[in-house]
């Protein structure tokens, strides 16, 4: 009997927890011998493919040198060559790389940085927009930002006010207007999204038309654009940054997961130079005052400069675009099979929806979909009704078809 609290799992169920001994590729192995694909790249963090060569190497290597020192006041050659190399990679208007250790502390620095802006430059403003179904992470203030519900209806009282817009619908009008009412009526002092893909919200997709004009709203009303690139960030919708797509570069933006090839935790929080230089002052009172133990850890650092080389050197563009008209590909077969409806795809991101009377995260179905999956020997997730395959950028057409085979019989076996 194990003593572990797991994350997001209903112990009460009594569903089986397998034990992974270790990962090459897309394949876990588990103690009891199985080779599982791993079709939703363990929660969405690895992109270049499990154990990957270069980024364990580099680990191995720092691992021998430098394992932790204190990051206020010092430095050390890992962090510097992460930060030179999101510069040479993200956009230049972004001249500041803050460190953290997962997407939500990335998110809270995010907002923190947002309100120190306005507070040392005396704007007044102080309030967040939100979009409809975001979630940006499971920290106080990262569910203050999120959709509120079953996740953090018992936490609500600790939970901030915020304003939220709907999630756009056709041309984006609705959340057009929506934002542009807001950011008039309240003066608030940041929009934080997700671009082009809310993920935990269920693989809801919106054009990058409506990316670009909600970012031309905020800059038109000094309202700071905050993108959540946890998880759209490192390739996953097609580009390195999801934004690329809408010609945008946000004020500040947040990167986790793929950072460091989705091998150890890690975050940065970019941010443009106006932030930076309104915290900049001899009055150590605006000091930006965040910091956690293990800030710029040299290993993780190292994982995330190997990554950083691999996105330099390597064709990652042209694998992530066979990978993108594969998905494409499988989800237009799926669509055709009964029970399938409201196939979509962006980037290496694929999905469904699988019909059923109860939507929502809680529908019934996704226990008897996750069993399924689970004895196919494929790690894959739904979100309540929507199956998604988000896999590494390595996964090879033999495991593909594994992956596609096993929703068609899910498919099959349902209807
Ligand atoms: C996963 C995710 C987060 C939270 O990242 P953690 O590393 O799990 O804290 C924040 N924002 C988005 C968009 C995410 O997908």
């Amino acid at each position: 009997m194990s003593a572990i609290w797991h994350p997001f799992t209903q112990h009460g169920l009594n569903e089986p927890i397998p034990l992974v001994d270790r990962a090459e590729g897309a394949a876990l192995f588990t103690r009891d011998g199985r080779r599982v694909i791993d079709g939703i790249s363990s929660w969405w963090v690895t992109t270049h493919g499990h154990n990957h060569p270069r980024i364990m190497a580099a680990v191995r290597d720092q691992a021998d040198r430098l394992d932790q020192v204190i990051f206020a006041g010092w430095t050390h050659q890992p962090a510097e060559t992460v930060a030179q190399g999101l510069r040479a990679l993200m956009p230049a208007e972004l001249t500041r790389v803050f460190f953290s250790d997962s997407g939500s502390t990335a998110v809270e620095v995010a907002l923190k940085m947002a309100l120190g802006f306005h507070a040392h430059t005396g704007t007044g403003r102080s309030g967040i927009v939100v979009m409809e179904h975001s979630y940006h992470g499971d920290t106080i203030g990262t569910m203050s930002v999120g959709e509120r519900g079953v996740f953090n209806a018992a936490y609500a009282p600790l939970l901030f006010d915020v304003g939220t817009i709907p999630f756009p619908a056709g041309d984006g009008d609705n959340t057009l207007s929506a934002l542009a009412t807001l950011c008039r009526d309240t003066r608030p002092a940041a929009l934080i999204v997700e671009p082009l893909v809310l993920g935990a919200g269920g693989m809801l997709f919106y054009p990058p038309a409506v990316l670009a004009q909600m970012a031309a709203i905020c800059r038109a009303h000094d309202v700071l654009f905050i993108a959540d690139e946890v998880m759209t960030g490192w390739g996953r919708t097609g580009t390195l940054l999801a934004c690329e797509q809408a010609g945008v570069v946000p004020d500040i933006l947040c990167l986790a997961k793929g950072l460091t090839g989705g091998s150890m935790p890690m975050a940065v929080t970019m941010a443009s130079e106006p932030i930076y230089a309104a915290h900049l002052s001899t009055d150590r009172a605006k000091t930006f005052f965040h910091s956690s133990s293990f800030t710029a850890n040299p290993i993780a650092c190292a994982a995330a400069a190997a990554n950083i080389a691999i996105w330099q050197d390597e064709p990652v563009r042209d694998r992530i675009a066979a990978l993108a008209a594969r998905q494409t590909a499988m989800v237009e077969r799926l669509a055709d099979l009964p029970g399938a409806t409201n196939p979509r795809t962006c980037g290496t991101i694929a999905a469904i929806d699988v019909v059923t009377p109860d939507g929502g995260y809680l529908s019934t179905l996704g226990p008897r979909l996750l069993a399924h999956f689970r004895d196919n020997n494929l790690l894959l997730r739904p979100l309540g009704n929507t199956v998604y395959v988000m896999p590494p950028y390595c996964l090879d057409t033999e495991d593909h078809a594994r992956i596609e085979a096993g929703i068609a019989q899910a498919l099959h076996n349902l209807a």
